[in-house]
């Protein structure tokens, strides 16, 4: 049949990287479609992910941060907490950034198609919207239908057991929650309800809470974090679950097991993503999905059908926003004819915990698997005048350099805000800097940023003069 919509350009799901891909795609001048199955645009990120998440993650540590504040001679009475309007403040943030996007849209002239699109053929995609179906034509597509949160099959269904998207509703705050997952996602959303006022235990099946960070810098939020959390339970499985008027009644097998079941007034499962890949009729456009979901593609981001591509978590780890819109730019870019490649020579890592952890390029323990010969420079913040003047002294950077090259390969920095400090070092890594270049690069002081130039002043033997 006729299709309703032609486009030079398909965009499917409209999170960071499927907007950015469709925009950069238009700023190229091709004619570009973004479907999407939700009314607003931002996917994941912007409505149940990062944005929503950081949102309360700053109200909560604001308020953490009160509670140093008697030793400065202030203080405050409990905090009182209005959850609706707690609510409707980060409501309000996404409505902002949303609604942002859309205006984005249009001065581009991105057609937004709200409908659950799937493939027909190679070249058309049917979309099912409110008021019937559409079929787009198109000459080149873009993938970024994302992914969405793990379930456990064992657990019951009952509302005090969410994913992510069900405790960023924040319906209520429970005395007792177990965060099932000790990841990124499942320690910020702890930390968000612990500052609320709940009583936290988090169980993991891997021997460390926040996998992928190297051990010395999960060490220092860790004991920041022990009077968060009653048990953090290790090596430890979830294996049954049941809903009683009293709360939702868990039991757990293996090294750090309680004795006997635990009950819970909320149980928040944070045990990873999976993707979309199958639910798209990916294979009747020819399509390689993978048994898990994901989507294979190369350096340009083209699937094994040469003119669709696929970006984003649909594609594999890390499932981070920055890593999709870098991919967005990419595939828009060579889908015009350009010669752009994934070529990042790092994607950092951030947990928005309290303190933050922050690191780039290549890990300790990444270095180590891979055989890489390395120095490492650190530099505490016991001896950084801000972090001290701002009563959190507890954190360190750390630089990692090649050996052989002198170049910076990876950093670490765990303290407040880490996550905006990261970024210097992943510039470093990107260009290939020498310790030198940084540490003779003038920092401002009293900057918690300073302690990278120290940190590299430090890998040169030199004595650093500013407290
Ligand atoms: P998504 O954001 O998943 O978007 C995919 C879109 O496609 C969705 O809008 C979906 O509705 C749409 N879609 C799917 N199938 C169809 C279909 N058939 N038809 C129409 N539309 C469809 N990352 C960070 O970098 N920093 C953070 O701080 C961070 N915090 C997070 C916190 C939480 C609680 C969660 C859950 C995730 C967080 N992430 C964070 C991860 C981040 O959200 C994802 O990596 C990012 O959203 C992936 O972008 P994407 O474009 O690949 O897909």
């Amino acid at each position: 049949g006729k299709a309703d919509i032609e486009c030079e350009m398909l965009v499917l799901g409209a999170g960071p990287g499927g907007y950015s891909a469709a925009f950069r795609a238009a700023d190229l001048g091709m004619k570009t479609v973004l479907v999407e199955r939700y009314d607003t645009l931002g996917g994941v990120c912007l409505n149940v992910g990062c944005i929503p998440s950081k949102a309360l993650l700053h109200t909560a540590s604001v308020v953490d941060e009160v509670k140093h504040l008697p030793d400065h001679g202030i203080s405050f009475g409990a905090p009182q907490i209005d959850l609706d309007k707690l609510r409707g403040f980060k409501d309000g943030v996404i409505k902002k950034l949303t609604g942002g996007l859309a205006g984005m849209a249009k001065a581009r002239k991105v057609e937004v198609v709200t409908g659950v699109g799937a493939f027909l053929d190679p070249h058309h995609l049917e979309v099912v919207t409110a008021g019937g179906k559409k079929t787009i034509k198109f000459a080149k597509a873009i993938i970024a239908a994302g992914s969405q949160a793990v379930k456990l099959p064992f657990l019951p269904e009952d509302p005090r057991i969410v994913d992510s998207t069900g405790a960023l509703l924040l319906k209520s705050i429970p005395k007792r929650m177990l965060v099932i997952g000790g990841g990124i996602i499942g320690l910020e959303m702890a930390t968000v309800y612990s500052a609320l006022g709940a009583r936290i235990d988090v169980v993991e099946m891997l021997d460390g809470l926040m996998q992928g960070a190297d051990r010395d810098l999960v060490k220092v939020w860790e004991k920041m974090n022990a009077k968060r959390f009653d048990k953090a339970m290790l090596k430890t499985k979830t294996v049954g679950a049941k809903a009683t008027e009293a709360g939702i009644e868990v039991s757990f097998e293996g090294e750090q097991a309680p004795s006997g079941s635990q009950v819970y007034d909320l149980v928040l499962v944070a045990v990873g993503r999976s993707p979309n890949g199958k639910k798209i009729g990916a294979e009747k456009a020819g399509v390689a999905v993978t048994d898990r979901g994901f989507i294979d593609v190369d350096k340009q981001m083209r699937t094994n059908v040469a003119h669709i591509f696929a970006i984003g978590d649909i594609v594999g780890q890390p499932m981070l926003a920055h890593k999709a819109v870098h991919e967005g730019h990419v595939a828009a870019e060579v889908a015009h004819g350009e010669k752009s490649y994934f070529d990042a020579r790092q994607i950092p890592s951030v947990a928005y915990t309290d303190p933050e952890v922050a690191w780039a390029g290549k890990t300790e323990d990444e270095c180590k698997a891979e055989g890489i010969k390395f120095g490492k420079s650190v530099f505490p913040w016991a001896a950084s005048g801000r972090a001290i003047a701002n009563g959190r002294d507890e954190g360190f950077t750390k630089l990692l350099f090649d050996t052989a090259t002198h170049r910076v390969i990876g950093g670490g920095i765990v303290g407040t805000h880490a996550g905006d400090l990261i970024s210097e070092v992943c510039l470093a890594i990107e260009m290939g800097c020498e310790p030198a270049d940084i540490g003779k690069t003038i920092h401002p002081h009293p900057t918690l940023g300073e302690s990278i130039g120290m940190a590299a002043e430090v890998f040169e033997g030199h004595c650093t003069d500013l407290p």
